[in-house]
């Protein structure tokens, strides 16, 4: 079974995921040719042609039934990770939780189409439909803080086998350390100014529109004023909501929408690069411990996507230091992206 394991230092989580163990001698990623011959067998299209409609659900009641040719399934179907209890247990200094929570895929449409921008806008509707009814599910789950939605398309070092259009749902009985920062900032700004800091952004950037990328009638996307990587684009909701499956009410439609135009620019304006993705929602509030702590997040923090291009590898400077390096000026992204039909 996989575990989590904190950092004594800094206190972030790492899932160490046990069974997945490779081979001596196979740790090393394999090259791009190589690569590429795997992409062309989808392991989710190969077998038979009802190899994604045979396998289980995750949904059980029909009420779920709206979600149409989404499919969400186990990322690892022999074990029902959700009827797992986490015991936690100290080693010494290190902190130790079996198990590390749920893992779902998301297969976004049966049809072998590898990146979600060649889905129709009211498919991506249903991805994003579907992402809020599985959070709103795992919520009910008193073992879960926290759960995050992401998605990686293209070549990377996981999941390469796998070309299929899909993305993945987390749950965790932790915050991921980059989750706490974002929560402790928002608070911080919000016990100073009594605002919220991502509506703030939204004002500013929409009054200055340099880094501005595309706007909707409910939402915004744009490269933030310190960029990380090159293109990296956040998108906001206009409206303060702190939980994605709720705020994204009456917004479906819209963010579809954004997506897909988002997405199109990025293909056609960066010659399809591998990108990833990242749904920002506040965590589960449980009572006890945290609800003192976390009194003020419906109003401090404000739910967002990130989505990251990898154009460029993450060096040793930047995974030693957390200090990144943009090559390009993030108005000059955002004009670039402007103008990309
Ligand atoms: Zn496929
Ligand atoms: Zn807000």
């Amino acid at each position: 079974m996989p575990e989590l394991r904190k950092d004594p230092v800094i206190g972030r989580w790492v899932i160490i995921a046990s069974e997945r163990a490779r081979r001596p001698g196979n740790f090393v990623d394999r090259n791009d040719s190589e690569i590429e011959m795997e992409e062309r067998q989808c392991s989710l299209c190969a077998d038979t042609q009802n190899a994604i409609a045979t396998m289980p659900q995750v949904f059980s009641d029909s009420a779920d039934s709206s979600l149409g040719d989404v499919k969400v399934v186990p990322a690892n179907p022999s074990s029902v990770l959700e009827s797992v209890e986490f015991i936690r247990s100290k080693k010494g200094l290190y902190d130790v939780i079996s198990g590390f929570g749920a893992h779902e895929v998301v297969i976004e449409t049966p049809e072998h189409i590898t990146n979600m921008t060649d889905l129709s806008v009211p498919q991506i509707r249903l991805v994003f439909e579907t992402y809020a009814a599985r959070i709103q599910a795992l919520e009910k789950n008193e073992q879960y803080q926290f759960a995050i939605v992401y998605k990686n398309y293209g070549v990377t070092i996981r999941d390469y086998a796998i070309g299929h259009s899909r993305s993945y749902v987390v749950a965790t009985p932790v915050r991921p350390l980059r989750v706490k920062e974002k929560l402790i900032g928002a608070k911080d700004y919000y016990d100073q100014k009594h605002a919220c800091i991502y509506c703030d952004l939204i004002q500013q950037e929409l009054a200055s529109g340099d880094r501005i990328v595309h706007e909707t009638e409910h939402f915004i996307a744009f490269v933030p004023f310190a960029a990380r990587f090159l293109f990296e684009i956040k998108i906001l909701p206009k409206e303060h909501h702190c939980d994605y499956h709720l705020g994204l009410r009456g917004k479906e439609a819209d963010l579809a929408q954004m997506m897909k135009i988002i997405l199109e620019k990025i293909q056609n304006g960066l010659d399809d690069p591998a990108y990833s993705y990242v749904i920002q929602t506040a965590p589960f509030r449980r009572t006890g411990l945290y609800s003192s702590k976390w009194k003020t997040i419906d109003r401090d923090y404000h739910w967002h996507i990130e989505l990251m291009p990898q154009l460029t590898r993450m060096a040793g400077f930047e995974k030693g230091t957390g200090f990144y390096i943009c090559a390009i000026p993030p108005e000059d992204m955002a004009e670039y992206l402007r103008g990309v039909e």
